[in-house]
């Protein structure tokens, strides 16, 4: 099984010198080189080449698609028992669970996060993924409604058929089994293009599909992984003609491609889970500042910041500003900027030299903006890891809501805290955004916690926590955060169809 958390740093480093990077594309159930070309997948832990990655083209994309395409139009797949499909989910979650550890190091050196998170939280997500839709796959039911007596009316629910799924590199693995595992359940057939930052842990997750498939007797295609970057493997899915549902995270920029895409070819279903700008209200009757205080800290600095939902704008009432701001600094001071591989590292590196450039051009911009620097601001000097990309946490206060500081998605661990005297004000702050994705409310009073949620245009409300939940609750965003729901039942309504069957008796 490999280390875990317990283990130590060297133990770590030992699993991660021993993985393979797989480099094929998965498409019908065979690794494929495609044309021979390739591109090098590099670690932000240290600048080094992890591996070299087959680069799909049109042409790549079009036979993963027409694999897909077969898995679903003549395999076994969308007609097997729901439960049967559910058993060969509970068994991919299973087989993740086998490789934790080598998929967990694989994650952390592609992507630069801590392996404290890779392995507990984001590996952890993947299989409570997998086996949540697995158990899920025969429960959902079909209606017949109380028609006249002459007819009888049944609403089904279809397997939507071939489902694109492109994802982002902050949740490589979580991301994708949020769309995969459902689909599957659903009985659909995917596509799946990871980042071409992160598409390592991808591919090896292919691998394991396409086993479970195989132990069940199951063809392959049901599965495919291509590799390759947005602008080209990206825009042949958005744009092909076969596939018949584009479930898309990432940039708020980029999902306005795929709808263009869509409009220009098939119409097919675009559900997109895009960028946010999270405030999160700290109200003067919180009932515990310091915790209020701790959580914004860590909500903005876990993933390195690089969260859609990272609460990026910390509201906080006038009267307890300096106390919740001076606290949330000193977290931000102590906080272990580290190896990613080494289970005590709370914050890692930010994920390549192009992020790191672009979030220091956001606090540039703020610094020059008027927003004034409280913490952080600089990579650290001397890096962790020589050659890696790594960022002190930042803290600016005297934010204002007019700058591009409080306004703009940075995806990095910058934090801008505006002040406010009323609860109308803090409402009207936190929704002054084009996203709407989630939100945070600190404050001891039952009746402030309802209005106030109920004012917030956000997909996500917590109260008195940040970043809590499980899969039985839909995740998804309002306004230019996006549409349709991740996670729980919900999710399933991406990967169907309802028919409507009218019998006259
Ligand atoms: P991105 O939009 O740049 O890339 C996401 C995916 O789109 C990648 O696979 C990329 O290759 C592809 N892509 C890029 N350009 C494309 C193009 N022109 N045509 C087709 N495909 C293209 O996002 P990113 O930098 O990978 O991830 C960060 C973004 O993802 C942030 O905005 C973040 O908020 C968002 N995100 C949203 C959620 C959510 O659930 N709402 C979760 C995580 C990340």
């Amino acid at each position: 099984m490999g280390p875990t958390l317990d283990s130590s740093y060297e133990d770590w480093v030992r699993v991660a010198e021993g993985v393979v990077p797989p480099g094929r594309h998965r498409v019908g159930g065979r690794e494929e080189d495609g044309a021979g070309a390739v591109f090098a997948v590099v670690s932000p832990r240290d600048g080094s080449t992890l591996a070299s990655v087959a680069d799909a083209g049109e042409k790549e994309v079009d036979l993963a698609v027409a694999a897909a395409r077969w898995a679903f139009d003549s395999g076994p797949w969308p007609r097997l028992a729901p439960a049967e499909r559910g058993r060969v989910l509970l068994r991919i979650a299973d087989l993740v669970e086998e490789h934790r550890s080598e998929i967990a190091a694989l994650i952390s050196l592609e992507n630069g996060k801590p392996i404290a998170e890779s392995y507990g939280i984001e590996l952890r997500a993947v299989a409570g993924t997998f086996r949540w839709y697995g158990q899920l796959a025969d429960k959902v039911c079909d209606e017949a409604p109380h028609t006249d007596p002459g007819a009888l009316a049944l609403v089904t629910r279809e397997p939507a058929g071939v489902v694109g799924a492109v994802v982002p590199w902050n949740f490589p693995l979580t991301l994708a089994a949020w769309k995969i595992a459902p689909a599957l359940a659903a009985g659909c057939a995917v596509v799946l293009k990871p980042s071409e930052l992160t598409p390592l842990s991808a591919l090896l997750l292919g691998r394991l599909v396409d086993e479970a498939m195989e132990e069940a007797g199951v063809p392959g295609g049901v599965l495919n992984v291509v590799a390759g970057d947005g602008p080209t493997a990206g825009r042949a899915l958005g744009l092909h003609p076969d596939v018949d549902v584009l479930a898309f995270t990432g940039s708020t920029a980029v999902g306005r491609h795929y709808l263009r895409y869509s409009a220009d070819s098939n119409l097919k279903r675009v559900w997109l889970e895009l960028g946010g700008k999270s405030p999160n209200i700290v109200l003067p009757d919180a009932p515990d500042l310091d915790a209020a205080a701790a959580t914004a800290a860590w909500g903005i600095f876990f993933n390195q910041g690089e969260m859609c939902t990272a609460p990026s704008r910390l509201l906080v009432h006038s009267s307890v500003a300096e106390r919740v701001t001076d606290a949330v600094i000193q977290r931000a001071e102590a906080l272990r900027v580290g190896d990613p591989l080494d289970p005590a590292t709370e914050m890692g590196a930010l994920a390549g030299a192009a992020r790191l450039d672009a979030v220091r051009g956001h606090i540039d911009a703020a610094r020059a903006a008027g927003a004034r620097l409280r913490t952080g601001g600089a990579p650290l000097d001397p890096a962790p890891v020589p050659g890696g990309t790594y960022l002190r946490p930042t803290v600016f206060d005297r934010v204002t809501p007019d700058m591009a500081v409080a306004r703009e998605e940075i995806f990095g661990p910058v934090l801008s805290v505006l002040t406010f005297d009323t609860v109308e004000e803090a409402v009207a702050l936190a929704n002054d955004t084009e996203y709407g994705l989630a939100a945070g409310l600190w404050t001891g009073d039952l009746s402030t916690a309802h209005t106030v949620s109920r004012a917030l245009r956000a997909g996500t409300v917590w109260v008195n926590c940040y970043e809590e939940g499980d899969l039985t609750v839909p995740f998804g965003g309002y306004k230019q955060s996006g549409n349709g729901r991740d996670k729980s039942a919900h999710a399933l309504e991406k990967y169907t169809e309802l028919k409507t069957t009218w019998i006259q008796l």
